[in-house]
């Protein structure tokens, strides 16, 4: 059933009522700042028509969580300079703010006849889904735009691996391929009179003055933030790229994937108009499934593990099998252990690890295989895998443009076992699967790809 053009399942209402007398109906973009492909700004112009009111969209940006860096901020910050110039295009009122999200919103929600809000999945954002919801004193709708298939349809239960997912999933992708249709509001845009919104025209100045000195620093010469750029990037992927992804992810050196991961943490880029995209190429179906497995399956089962997993962001979130081998295996001698100066520094003495660092420490990206490898060698290099499984998590949270997303934990508790199998036993890992130099010396051409990487980043090509 569709509700204004949105399927109803994606939809959830979460404090009923009859609408407010107020002014304007109040979408809070949160998750998904885009102006386009967005089933929450869709309903919610479709509901404002309705109700004769015009629409105020506010996003923000939620400079108190504590992961918040200059990086991330100005990423997100140029995305909302275009998301602005769009829904002005269209006659819709727009402004950002900055601080606590349930704040900013509650400043807002009191002149709202009723409060539109995008879906989220990680504890923060629910939490302040929940306190918006209590204190609004308005109807508060939520609707999911994030993923292809809504969470709770998916799957009701804690999924143990892609294999069992997979099916689940499959099942009702079909149905949830629809992308939703902006019409252009019939009520001209609220005089704002709502306060200042913040000043977007130089995100990196802003950034910078609203991360306080909280690094990293920005990385937009490598990935500048905005959905123009994810549609590009998308464009050159399905034309050029797409067809050789198989073969592509089983190598090091060069581009492997669609880099798109950042785009759709922020949800600069919906995943429906990503297969909208892929379903105009020629490739053969088994190309683009492999691509689709990666962005629908292991992308919505990291959504199914947050969502589940009440201690996804904890080492005790991680399968007991996997604890239980690598508490056997604690005492094991590790080959070396690596202090955070030498990590900081790139500086451990492996050629494709730092050189993975210096990846992410300067372009805020990583190859992907390499991640895995990087995660693997945090365990073998800690002291121990709690602390190891912390580090990686604040490392990868902190320095990555997609940091802080439920990929952002799966694939961290991934590399202790998460979504995986027993392989056979080794030392430190017991028998949750191991990455060694070695064994990525026999697939791979690490120097190619340590080569790439310091040109790419300026840095001279042979390490000191
Ligand atoms: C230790 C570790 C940490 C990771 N941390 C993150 C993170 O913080 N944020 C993040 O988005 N991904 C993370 N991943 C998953 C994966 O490495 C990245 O999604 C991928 O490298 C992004 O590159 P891409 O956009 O070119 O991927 P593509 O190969 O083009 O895939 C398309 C999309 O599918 C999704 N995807 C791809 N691989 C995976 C995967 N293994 N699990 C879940 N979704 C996937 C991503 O959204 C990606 O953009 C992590 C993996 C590991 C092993």
């Amino acid at each position: 059933m569709l509700l204004h053009g949105i399927d109803a399942e994606r939809v959830h209402v979460r404090v009923e009522g009859e609408p407010a007398p107020g002014r304007y109906l109040l979408y809070w973009m949160g998750r998904s700042q885009r102006a386009h492909d967005n089933p929450a700004l869709a309903w919610a112009v479709a509901e404002a028509d309705r109700l004769g009111r015009p629409v105020v969209v506010l996003a923000t940006l939620d400079t108190e969580a504590p992961e918040v860096s200059e990086r991330a901020l100005a990423f997100q910050l140029e995305g909302l300079q275009e998301t602005a110039r769009e829904l002005a295009e269209r006659g819709i009122a727009f402004l950002a703010r900055a601080g606590d999200p349930a704040e900013r919103v509650l400043e807002l929600a009191a002149d709202a006849c009723l409060l539109v809000c995008d879906g989220a999945y990680l504890r923060r954002p629910r939490a302040l889904r929940l306190r918006v919801a209590e204190s609004a004193g308005v109807p508060v709708v939520e609707i999911e735009g994030d993923v292809v298939v809504p969470a709770e349809v998916a799957s009701s239960r804690l999924e143990v691996a892609a294999r069992t997912f997979r099916p689940r999933v499959q099942e009702h992708l079909g149905r949830f391929l629809g992308l939703p249709e902006l019409r252009p509001p019939r009520v001209a845009a609220v005089d704002p009179g709502l306060g200042e919104g913040l000043d977007l025209a130089r995100p990196d100045l802003r950034a910078r003055e609203l991360a306080g000195g909280r690094g990293p620093a920005p990385v937009s010469r490598h990935h500048p933030g905005g959905s123009r750029h994810a549609m590009e990037r998308l464009e050159r992927f399905a034309d050029e790229r797409l067809a050789r992804y198989p073969e592509e992810r089983r190598r090091i050196e060069g581009r492997s994937g669609s880099e798109l991961s950042m785009y759709l943490r922020y949800g600069q880029i919906s995943p429906l108009r990503v297969i909208e995209r892929l379903r105009r190429t020629d490739v053969p179906p088994e190309t683009a499934g492999a691509f689709v497995e990666q962005l629908v399956v292991r992308r919505e089962l990291a959504v199914n593990y947050v969502v589940r997993q009440p201690d996804y962001d904890r080492y005790r979130g991680v399968p007991a099998w996997a604890r239980a081998t690598l508490a056997a295996h604690r005492a094991d001698a590790r080959e070396r252990l690596v202090s955070d100066e030498a990590l900081l520094e790139a500086a451990t003495g492996d050629e494709a690890f730092d050189a993975a660092m210096l990846e992410m420490l300067e372009t805020g990206a990583m190859h992907p295989t390499l991640r895995m490898y990087w995660g693997k060698r945090l365990l073998a290099w800690t002291a121990d895998p709690e602390q190891g499984f912390e580090r990686t998590l604040e490392l990868n949270n902190r320095y990555f443009l997609d940091g802080g997303d439920a990929n952002s934990f799966a694939g961290v508790a991934w590399c202790y076992g998460l979504h995986d199998r027993p392989f056979p036993e080794r030392a430190v890992f017991g028998t949750v699967r191991s990455m060694t130099a070695a064994g990525l010396r026999r697939k791979y051409d690490p120097a190619r790809y340590v080569a790439e990487v310091r040109r790419r980043v300026g840095a001279p090509v042979a390490p000191s």
